[in-house]
């Protein structure tokens, strides 16, 4: 009966944090345009990029915020916060300090973000650039990554390259998934047709993320 086109449509407003040089605006230029750039440069303009992708039946719109390098000082204002459906830490499997500060990126977000329920808030760990040095210069293990994510309430897990397009895809696509099972629903119709309650509660998904 519904068509796609008809649907309500998600809205899902996913940040992505942690500490400066990681990779972020890499592992997000990469999922959105497939590009990779060895260049550093500090992003500019704390904005977002959207991509639409559908999960399971459903067209969902990620609308995903990089920081513009405010990350070294701390200091992301409340709109990058508010409203999220996700939040994305990445750190440097290369460099154990971006590790240890995922603590510091964890308790920021749900002092600043004000999340109803803190405990079931939607997070994905990404450790990133496994590529360096042929995974020679590995300083966290997976299995230290992995005892992280199961102590802070079984947060998924992803190792990835930016540069070599690795998982990274396979990464947003969980986003999408537990961020919609957190959905702000925003008021975006097409046809002004809503979905019905039984079908609303069909979109809930008993585990976290099935990815
Ligand atoms: P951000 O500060 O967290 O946004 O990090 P950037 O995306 O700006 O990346 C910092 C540097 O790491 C840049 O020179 C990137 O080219 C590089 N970089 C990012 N991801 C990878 C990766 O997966 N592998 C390698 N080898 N380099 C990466
Ligand atoms: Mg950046």
């Amino acid at each position: 009966m519904h068509n796609i086109s008809q649907r309500k449509r998600t809205l899902l407003k996913v940040i992505v944090l942690g500490d400066s040089g990681v990779g972020k605006t890499s592992l997000i230029n990469q999922y959105v345009d497939k590009k990779f750039s060895q260049q550093y440069k500090a992003t500019i303009g704390a904005d977002f990029v959207t991509k639409e992708i559908q999960v399971d039946d459903k067209l969902v719109t990620l609308q995903i915020w990089d920081t513009a390098g405010q990350e070294r000082f701390h200091s992301l204002g409340a709109a990058f916060y508010r409203g999220a459906d996700c939040c994305v830490l990445v750190y440097d499997i290369n460099i154990q300090k971006t590790f240890d500060t995922l603590n510091n990126w964890h308790d920021e977000f749900l002092k600043q973000a004000d999340t109803n329920d803190p405990e079931a808030f939607p997070f994905v760990l990404i450790g990133n650039k496994v590529d360096v040095d042929g995974g020679n210069s590995r300083r966290v293990t997976e299995k230290k990554a992995r005892n992280w994510c199961a102590s802070r309430g079984n947060i998924p897990y992803y190792e990835t390259s930016a540069k070599e397009g690795y998982n990274v895809e396979e990464a947003f696509f969980c986003v999408a998934k537990i961020a919609q099972e957190n959905e702000h629903v925003q008021d975006i119709f097409f046809g002004g047709i809503s979905e019905s309650v039984s079908e609303a509660e069909q979109q809930q998904q008993p585990s976290r993320c099935a990815c």
